[in-house]
């Protein structure tokens, strides 16, 4: 391998580089893809959800592919709201999504990336593990290749960085920064071993059916973040996550809060009998787009967690990983039909992400984190306070529902939380688009009623 020269090197196998390598072998380049792990995969942690969309434009029909790691097709996604003793719900089951190809699926990310990137390597890419990238090599201000930690130089047209969320090669390179603690969340995971009737017994799926929950409120002592419950074949994937700098504030280590989320009633119930086979945990990069670095300089893009893809309020990342790596390959597919791998050909990379969802998809949520944080105090009270109207609103106590109902009300509007929101979203600008939405609705509603 040593001083070789490629079209393309690609740093980590994850979803973002197998889907860059993949892309540019299937075009016929001369690609290689380093990963440090001893198997792709080997230790990538992920909730773990990938969409179907995505995978399919790069590997066409996986699902039918007998070897494609799939766990289970989800055919039911819900949302949990805890309070201490309490959950409410919002969930969607589909007779559509049980058709092929389902939208999404469970995986287990070790044995997923490896089935992956092997579909690399039949299509030509060059895969070596256990080859940790140590350093990018520049010549006339240009990136022509990297250094491995065993001294070996390698050389290409373009280097794709897609070594996830601690980008060292990024940071080399000068086009990120460290993180800081307020542009990630840790992630932690377990494993838990589950006879497979018991798991479709106790989560109401037919055979081979899948769910996912996404778990709200309480369980996570009131640190901004969520945990999730995602049914695999034979286990159960559970985890929790919150804001890195919030962790620290509150000196709460995550296997605590880990084993706390575990304990909630609601959980636990779910989880009872299982055992642990596996511990992880992990950075997720949740600067969204107010923390993405340049994504081109000469003779190099960067992608994925590297590149702080992830839309963490739709638990989404691995697709935006997988579309932004297909699109770097396609960019460096068409730099090598014009011969010029300069920052000026590779900044169409960029304006590919904007004409897809990715760009898009991170504009829109730029400031919703921000907007939470600002309200700790309703993200602190608010189950408990919704658990209490929805238990007055449900048990039969013998009081006229018009009493009921009003007390209901009148505790939400005294809540100093709920007030606070409303002063302070419910600005003169806000108040402007409502009226302005609400005008439009009615303009819409008097043309379908008379016909226009
Ligand atoms: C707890 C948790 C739950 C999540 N759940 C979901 C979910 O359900 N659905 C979803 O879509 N997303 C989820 N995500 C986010 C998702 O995992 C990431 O967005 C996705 O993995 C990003 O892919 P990537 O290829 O950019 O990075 P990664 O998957 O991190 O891959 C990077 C690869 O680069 C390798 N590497 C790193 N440095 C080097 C180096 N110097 N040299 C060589 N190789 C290197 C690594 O070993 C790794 O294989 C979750 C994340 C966490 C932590």
């Amino acid at each position: 391998m040593a001083d070789e020269k490629f079209d393309a090197i690609v740093v980590g196998a994850g979803p973002a580089g197998t889907s860059a390598a993949l892309t540019m072998a299937k075009a016929g380049l001369s690609v290689v893809l380093l990963e440090r792990g001893e198997y792709p995969g080997a230790k990538n942690v992920q909730g773990a959800v990938m969409y179907t969309k995505m995978l399919d434009e790069l590997v066409p029909a996986f699902w039918k592919d007998p070897q494609a790691a799939l766990e289970r097709p989800i055919t039911e996604q819900k949302i949990w709201v805890l309070s201490k003793d309490s959950m409410f719900q919002v969930g969607f089951k589909s007779e559509r999504w049980l058709a092929e190809p389902h939208n999404c699926y469970t995986v287990i990310r070790a044995a997923f990336d490896r089935w992956y990137a092997k579909k690399a390597e039949e299509a030509g890419a060059q895969l070596f593990t256990g080859v940790t990238v140590r350093e990018g090599l520049r010549k006339d201000g240009k990136v022509v290749g990297v250094k491995t930690s065993d001294g070996d130089e390698l050389y290409a047209d373009v280097v794709v960085a897609a070594d996830g969320v601690n980008s060292l090669l990024g940071q080399q390179l000068g086009l990120l920064d460290e993180w800081t603690a307020d542009e990630v969340a840790l992630g932690v995971k377990e494993v838990l071993e589950l006879p497979r009737e018991k798991i479709e017994d106790r989560f109401n799926l037919e055979k081979g059916e899948g769910t996912t929950i996404e778990i709200f409120g309480e369980n996570t002592r009131g640190l901004l973040g969520y945990s999730f419950l995602y049914t695999n074949k034979d286990t159960l994937s559970f985890g929790v996550g919150a804001k890195l700098s919030h962790f620290q504030k509150t000196g709460i280590r995550p296997p605590d809060l880990l084993e706390y989320a575990k304990s909630h009633p609601m959980i636990r119930r779910l989880l009872k009998g299982s055992k642990s086979l596996e511990y992880s945990a992990h950075l997720i990069p949740e600067g969204g787009y107010n923390s993405m670095p340049k994504l081109f300089t000469d003779g190099f893009l960067i992608a994925g967690d590297a590149a702080q893809m992830v839309n963490a309020s739709h638990r989404e990342g691995s697709n935006l990983a997988m579309t932004a790596g297909r699109l770097a390959g396609e960019t460096v597919i068409e730099a090598k039909t014009k011969g010029d791998f300069s920052a000026k050909t590779l900044s169409a990379y960029q304006e590919k992400l904007r004409k897809s969802f990715v760009i898009p998809d991170l504009f829109d949520h730029k400031d919703l984190e921000t907007m939470v944080e600002k309200h700790m105090d309703l993200v602190a009270e608010g189950p408990e306070l919704m658990a209490q109207s929805l238990y007055d609103y449900f048990n039969v106590d013998g009081r006229p529902k018009r009493d009921t109902q009003k007390s209901i009300l009148q505790r939400l509007l005294k809540n100093s939380a709920v007030k606070e929101l409303v002063r302070s979203e419910l600005t003169l600008k806000n108040e402007f688009s409502l009226v302005k939405m609400a005008l439009k609705m009615r303009v819409l509603l008097w043309k379908l009623t008379h016909g226009k």
